[in-house]
């Protein structure tokens, strides 16, 4: 197949890109680098089955050849980046995610959403089901983005169901892994950085607050799955093991063997209390669950950060 992948540059859409081209796939990439990095995609300048366009999907551009497949992946996906830039998040979950239906459309390809867990918002069901829709504020700090994604899965089914477009939507929970950026604001690369160079782990609220964390590539595989499946509801990826901020900076503090102190700030606003999948359906439809252990993916994601030498040399991680 030849599929077009926005956000290529980003974190999760350079892994798929790398995974689909496995799959022995053709893939276009597009990104615009707002949050995303050429080096993300760099040891792919080789690679003849990938070709690399710098778009900006909120406008108009042309796409030549075959299509078989969209994925629409482009977004600012942090707190910290979209907060920053909170219109431009707004416009690629609108007019972005219109322009790739349309692409979809027009190419007669089929169409993956990549949506998001923020689309329950704080919730009041857990862990959260699909059918569950959410307890989001419309007006808040973090509303570009919830609303953003919202809208996005309420245009993917409207061509669905108006246009006929074979479509997909996945609500994709936490994911961590290599090529996240360090200084992106969010738990992961913040507390491999502060436990690895021996500053304090900044918690946020009294660290009650849960959140449950999947590696990159199996969040990918399940993407793979869903692509390929009849379902047009959407599907939750990520993995059901629940931790606490404040169980999970003790965990990175132990495994990296760190002296770091844990340093309470203050919670941002409509920051989620709880936050687990049920992925039964993912389960039942794709066949798929995890299958990577977090202290495993920790591992691995160190490894990058030190291979990238952006964090410095440290015990390794999992033998404390
Ligand atoms: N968090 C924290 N310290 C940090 C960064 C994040 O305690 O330095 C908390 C944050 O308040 C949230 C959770 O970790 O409760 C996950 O935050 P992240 O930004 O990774 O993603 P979110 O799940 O909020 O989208």
């Amino acid at each position: 197949m030849r599929i077009v992948v926005s956000g290529a540059a980003g974190f999760i859409g350079s892994h798929l890109c790398d995974r689909l081209l496995a799959d022995g796939h053709a893939v276009a990439g597009l990104d615009n680098f707002l949050t995303g990095s050429r080096r993300n995609i760099a040891h792919l300048a080789n690679e003849p089955r990938f070709e690399f366009h710098e778009r900006d999907i909120t406008q108009p551009f042309e796409m030549k050849g075959a299509v078989d497949a969209v994925v629409n992946a482009a977004s600012p996906a942090s707190p910290k980046d979209y907060l920053e830039h909170p219109i431009e998040t707004l416009d690629v979950g609108s007019a972005g995610t219109r322009r790739m239906l349309e692409l979809a459309l027009a190419k007669g390809a089929r169409f993956l959403m990549m949506s998001t867990s923020e689309c329950y918002g704080d919730p009041l069901v857990h862990p959260q089901v699909e059918s569950y829709w959410g307890n989001v504020n419309p007006v808040g700090p973090r509303s570009c983005y919830d609303e953003s994604k919202r809208f996005a899965e309420a245009l993917t089914m409207a061509y669905h169901r108006k246009r006929s477009v074979r479509t997909n939507i996945a609500r994709i929970f936490n994911t961590y892994g290599p090529r996240m950026k360090l200084d992106d604001g969010r738990v992961v690369p913040a507390f491999l950085d502060q436990a690895l160079r021996g500053g304090a782990m900044t918690v946020f609220g009294d660290g009650s607050q849960t959140r449950s964390f999947c590696y990159v590539s199996d969040l990918v595989d399940g993407l793979c799955r869903l692509m390929m499946s009849d379902e047009r509801y959407p599907v939750n990826l990520g993995n059901p093991r629940e931790l606490t901020i404040l169980e999970f900076a003790e965990k990175i503090r132990a495994m990296t063997g760190s002296k770091s102190g844990i340093e309470f700030r203050e919670l941002p606003e409509d920051d989620p209390k709880q936050r687990n999948p049920d992925i039964s359906k993912a389960r039942a439809v794709l066949g798929w669950e995890p299958q990577v252990e977090l202290e495993d993916g920790l591992r691995r994601t160190v490894a990058y950060f030190q291979l990238q030498a952006i964090l410095p040399d440290a015990t390794p991680v999992g033998t404390a």
